[in-house]
């Protein structure tokens, strides 16, 4: 691949819109490409920013989002809009190239979940957002993705379950909640460890690390459980020790059914 055609890519790169071999040229083609790279790198460094921005923000703090919204307008770079926050964080783990994401920890899972994460944590999921009971999590997910989900037990303490909807990563349909950890907004997402295969380089960090293991980049953290044929993935700003606790007592808790 060379400049012209990495230019062209670029919108969908940051927005993580290219196919894995596209990618994967991108990413090699950054590693040997200075003026390339220093491009990519001025864009992440405003992503970044405003990512920083997005993430204290309460959800629903429309006012905070237009005014970024118009940061960005200004500055000439339409581009990015709404889409600036997911972008931002997928593209914390993409920017540096295979070398980069084996540093830092972050596997192809990880990633999913910050984009995801990043994307809902702007939007609602009911009016208003109120705590719900683990009963009204899988009654509101039941019949909406090929598999149930229920919670064995007294609910898990510090681990509050506010909204719930099915989603995917990817092609893998995943039972996606909205927890409160501490006061803290986190995105839980719950998936069969068959999905897994969908996810090679996370299946090797298991493979390498244990069934429990976190990792991060930046201010998000994601913290990763499985047990049981279960796999669990809470992604926030909390600490990465914090979100791999949270995953490591929700995927004891939690069952997942075909
Ligand atoms: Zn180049």
């Amino acid at each position: 691949m060379n400049c012209g055609e990495v230019l062209r890519h670029l919108g969908p790169y940051l927005d993580s819109e290219c196919d894995r071999e596209v990618t994967l040229a991108i990413a090699e083609h950054l590693e040997r490409c200075g003026p390339c790279a220093e491009r990519l790198a001025r864009e992440k460094d405003l992503e970044d920013r405003l990512a920083g921005h997005l993430g204290a923000c309460e959800p629903g703090d429309d006012l905070l989002w237009r005014r970024l919204e118009g940061a960005v307008t200004r500055s000439g770079r339409r581009r990015l809009l709404w889409r600036g926050a997911a972008a931002a964080v997928v593209l914390a783990f993409a920017v540096g190239g295979a070398s980069l994401l084996l540093r830092s920890g972050a596997s192809d899972l990880v990633r999913a979940a910050c984009a995801d994460h990043a994307k809902l944590s702007r939007e609602k999921f009911s009016e208003p957002e109120e705590p719900l009971s683990w009963e009204a999590v899988s009654a509101s997910l039941a019949g909406r993705i090929p598999f149930a989900v229920s919670i064995k037990g007294p609910s898990p303490e510090g681990i509050t379950p506010v909204g719930a909807r099915p989603c995917a990563f990817g092609d893998e349909p995943v039972a996606f909640l909205r927890c409160c950890l501490g006061g803290e907004p986190v995105s839980v997402a719950i998936l069969p460890e068959a999905a897994l295969g969908s996810f090679p380089e996370a299946a090797g960090e298991f493979a390498r690390k244990g069934d429990a293991f976190s990792c991060g980049r930046g201010d998000l953290h994601v913290g990763l459980a499985r047990r049981g044929g279960t796999l669990v993935c809470v992604t926030g700003l909390p600490s990465g020790e914090a979100l791999r606790e949270a995953a490591r007592i929700l995927a004891e808790r939690v069952e997942v059914s075909r």
